[in-house]
């Protein structure tokens, strides 16, 4: 998704559009090498998640199918969204009880986020070195990584940014 090299959190004022279409195209993509089906629900499902930059709840997107779709059982979209977390597409943000859409989805990494408490933005962190230093720090405490996410709270570049103008 666009961001300044360096900035984990969108741009103001990108084109989300593109985002989400090179995300879905992405996501096509690694299904069809992974040989599992992207169905149209599913499809719609990660759409939804990658609306904002933002977490967004399971209710949210059952709420949201239910309108474009009349009534949708909560089994069939909590399912769609743990096929997404384990194909790596979505994550989940424990802190939110929300789901995030994933920014790299190449492939399995541990995810790390950013979480403005203010505006509620979210940026994923994918450093290569971070995830050698707790894979090494767990290891030296005979300890095998299961599911991992870092989840850091505070407050955004663009949120201080209005702080200080004000
Ligand atoms: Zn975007
Ligand atoms: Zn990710
Ligand atoms: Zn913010």
């Amino acid at each position: 998704m666009s961001s300044e090299p360096g900035d984990p959190f969108p741009r103001a004022g990108h084109d989300h559009a593109v985002c989400v279409r090179e995300a879905l195209d992405r996501a096509a993509a690694l299904c069809a090498e992974r040989g599992v089906k992207l169905t149209e629900l599913r499809r719609r499902v990660l759409e939804l998640v990658l609306e904002r930059h933002a977490p967004v709840g399971a209710y949210d997107i059952l709420e949201r199918l239910a309108e474009e779709r009349g009534r949708v059982a909560p089994p069939t979209v909590y399912r769609a969204l743990d096929f997404l977390v384990s194909q790596g597409l979505v994550h989940r943000v424990d802190s939110r009880n929300a789901f995030v859409g994933c920014v790299r989805a190449d492939g399995a990494h541990r995810a790390c986020f950013l979480l403005c408490r203010e505006c509620g933005a979210v940026a994923e962190l994918v450093d290569p070195d971070l995830d050698a230093a707790v894979e090494a720090l767990a290891r030296r405490a005979g300890f095998e990584i299961g599911r991992q996410v870092i989840e850091i709270e505070g407050r955004c570049a663009a949120c201080r940014a209005l702080e200080a103008a004000a």
